[in-house]
């Protein structure tokens, strides 16, 4: 079975809830549902309420949230919390919340459960640093990284999540990767996929890159076999450059 397309921005710590809603009255237009690709937006909490309402064809994702249901753990969002808010997708394991807020596989392994038990889609990042891909260590950190983000998760689960295969070194350096090594890593993260569960699962699930995508360089990725689709930083937060992104990819 095909697996349908799925690109989504990433605004990170970018705009405040009027910002987040001028962003939606100029998106939806160019959105009519009938896409062959799945479009969706991740927004920082306090955008997503007002994303969700303005929502009608992109998706809504959270960028974080914790696999506890609730208890004392100030400054944490819950996904019952963001279950009610109406989100459906949620980033989990960024390079920056792993980077900055130390965030391990084994937390986005249960971050992975517990939003897939709430029916919310993960989209699980992975990658390597720049000194990790100098030293020829990519393939070992991909296997690693899966390993341990995807521990305790069955096959039917793995196969309605999103993995975004994001390499430190071109997140937001303009520094893409080629889309040959773009591929080749999101061939890697297939195969392992396929030696951790199984053949269907592997083909089942949707593996984005990430990493400098632009509206001109989205279509060369989206054209490789084991790309499915594409996260984005900078590039998502201009209406008119993410209307771009769309329009290369429709
Ligand atoms: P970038 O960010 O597109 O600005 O490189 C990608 C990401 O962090 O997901």
């Amino acid at each position: 079975m095909a697996r349908k397309p799925v690109i989504f921005g990433n605004w990170k710590m970018n705009k405040t809830p009027s910002e987040a809603l001028e962003f939606m009255k100029g998106i939806e237009e160019v959105l009519t549902g009938t896409e062959a690709a799945d479009y969706g937006i991740g927004a920082p909490y306090v955008d997503l309420d007002v994303c969700v309402k303005n929502a009608k064809n992109l998706l809504i994702a959270a960028e974080n949230c914790n696999e506890k249901d609730s208890g004392a753990y100030t400054g944490e969002v819950s996904v019952p919390m963001l279950k009610e808010v109406g989100i459906t997708y949620c980033i989990i394991g960024h390079s920056e919340r792993r980077t900055y807020y130390a965030e391990t596989d084994a937390a986005c392994a249960a971050k992975a459960k517990r939003l897939l038990a709430d029916g919310i889609i993960p989209i699980l990042c992975i990658g390597e640093t720049e000194a990790q891909y100098d030293a020829g260590e990519t393939a070992d950190v991909i296997k690693n990284q899966l390993a341990g983000s995807l521990a305790g998760l069955t096959g039917e689960e793995v196969a309605k999540i999103v993995i975004a295969y994001e390499p430190i070194w071109a997140i937001g350096t303009g520094k893409s990767a080629t889309k040959e090594i773009a591929e080749d890593c999101c061939k890697c993260v297939r195969d392992n996929v396929k030696a951790l569960y199984d053949e269907a699962t592997a083909e089942a699930v949707r593996i984005q890159y990430g990493g400098s995508v632009k509206p001109t360089n989205i279509a060369e990725y989206m054209a490789c076999p084991d790309i499915d689709g594409a996260l984005i930083g900078g590039a998502s937060l201009k209406v008119d450059s993410f209307k771009e992104i769309i329009d290369a990819t429709k």
